[in-house]
């Protein structure tokens, strides 16, 4: 066979990865083309060749698959943000579940998975569903100010106002942000030179109590932004406007904001609920992102976790204390650990806010705060929560689970492939696997996320 670079040809798509790509076979040769799903056919162009496998792009699409559908957002294609907005939503359910199901059984070794796992847990309504949004602000070609996102794997924006997964009221802040600049000759930074004043602009919406923050990170001084009364005026108009925010980054950094905030006006924070706990949201909080599927997730924690009062509990990897706090509602007394010193600022601070007086929270690795608190108290807690980032729980942490040997584990997870991998240990070591929930809180993106409910096993009788 011989392909080449840029040669155009038919390819009918047979499978999907867990990146959102479609795949197709060239007379047994893989390739992969973003923005393809299974049973299309396509036009594509070979973009790059490796050893065993290589990539297109999508030219044409000749003969669209039954689960095709047109992205209602018309950047979808050039946008880094939702890989699969060509996939009907019913089928991108069905897509996340299956990746549950297949990381459980090829990673885990559970064979028989599919009879614990719940129906998926979709989004009534997948659009407009974030909170939080992060716009950065450059030129276009012609040099007109821009606000938008990063087209995928690079810098360069691609300009959206109105972008369908953010709350609506963004388009308006946006639009009004530019015209400020553009009569106040406020100049966009410039990543490469390393100039230019404004980086991106930040807003946090609290979906329950319609409140309203927007941040500006400059590169520089909230000084620097003239006639800045002319931009307060315009944003307090907006409905539901609580707080404007300046922060400072001058690093030559991907990351989006710097350590130091100045509020412009109104408050330093917006409040949202989950479920009926209240918590206070700055801009540099980290907060779920969608707050109604998170209530569906936590409830579905809190059902697992089956708490009648009298229980001790640990939520480990607890950020801000959302699910600490969302527990505590049931729990005697819950221990929540995590990493960043910040986050448990403000997991005290909203234990506090919510008069809620039996949440204890620790700051440092859960694989080394539990097993010092378990050595020092011999407390041996009834339910047991983790809710680790992508790579998963240590391992030495999940002994120290099992060893301690509560009633049940209850597993939040993001990636499916790291939270079979656990489950295997956790199995191995006295717990079964009783339930498995999969909770799409991304719509078009092909994040997964998963809570499954582990019960010290019937079968095995933990001497160690
Ligand atoms: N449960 C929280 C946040 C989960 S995100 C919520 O639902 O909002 C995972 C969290 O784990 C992050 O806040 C991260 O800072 C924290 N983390 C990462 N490694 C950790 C470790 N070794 N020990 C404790 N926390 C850790």
């Amino acid at each position: 066979m011989e392909l080449k670079k840029n040669q155009e040809i038919l390819l009918t798509i047979e499978d999907f990865t867990k990146e959102g790509e479609g795949l197709g076979k060239y007379q047994g040769f893989p390739l992969f083309v973003k923005d393809t799903v299974i049973g299309d056919v396509a036009k594509v162009s070979v973009t790059k060749l490796k050893k065993n496998y290589g990539y297109a792009r999508l030219v044409e699409i000749i003969e669209p698959s039954p689960d095709r559908v047109i992205p209602p957002c018309p950047v979808a294609r050039q946008c880094g943000g939702c890989k699969i907005q060509q996939l009907s939503y019913e089928k991108q359910k069905e897509f996340k579940w299956n990746q549950v199901a297949n990381c459980m059984k090829r990673i885990g070794g559970f064979a028989d998975i599919e009879s614990k796992m719940e129906p998926v847990y979709g989004m009534e309504e997948p659009w407009h569903y974030r909170n939080k949004a992060q716009f950065p602000i450059g030129k276009d070609k012609e040099g007109n100010l821009v606000a938008g996102f990063y087209a995928g794997r690079t810098h360069s924006i691609v300009p959206n106002t109105n972008c369908l997964i953010q709350a609506k009221v963004n388009q308006q802040i946006l639009e009004t942000v530019l015209s400020y600049m553009k009569a106040n000759h406020i100049s966009s930074y410039d990543e490469t030179s390393h100039t230019g004043l404004v980086r991106h602009v930040l807003t946090r919406v609290g979906f329950t109590t319609g409140e309203i923050m927007v941040c500006l990170i400059l590169n520089g001084k909230k000084e620097q932004l003239k006639n800045v009364s002319a931009l307060i005026n315009e944003l307090k108009t907006i409905p539901g406007m609580t707080s404007i925010i300046v922060n400072t980054n001058k690093e030559k950094t991907n990351k989006i904001l710097g350590p130091v905030c100045q509020t412009l006006w109104g408050k330093d924070y917006i409040e949202d609920y989950i479920g009926n706990v209240r918590y206070q949201i700055g801009p540099l909080s980290f907060f779920q992102v969608n707050p109604s599927q998170t209530k569906v997730l936590y409830s579905k924690a809190l059902e697992y976790a089956d708490l009648k009062g009298q229980e001790v509990v640990w939520d480990l990897y607890c950020g801000i204390g959302t699910i600490s706090l969302f527990l505590a509602q049931k729990a005697k007394q819950v221990y929540g650990v995590e990493i960043i010193k910040e986050a448990i600022d403000d997991a005290r601070n909203n234990a506090r806010i919510n008069e809620m007086d039996n949440v204890t929270f620790y700051v440092g690795k859960a694989e080394e705060i539990v097993p010092a608190q378990y050595e020092k108290t011999g407390i041996r807690p009834d339910v047991i929560v983790v809710d680790p980032p992508r790579k998963g729980c240590e391992a030495s942490l999940l002994h120290t689970m099992t060893q301690m040997q509560p009633e049940r584990i209850v597993y939040v997870s993001c990636d499916p492939g790291t939270l079979a991998r656990d489950c295997k240990i956790l199995c191995e070591e006295g717990y079964e696997i009783k339930k498995v929930a999969v909770v799409d809180q991304f719509s078009h993106s092909v994040h997964v996320e998963s809570v499954v409910l582990l019960s010290k096993s019937s079968f095995t009788i933990n001497e160690k």
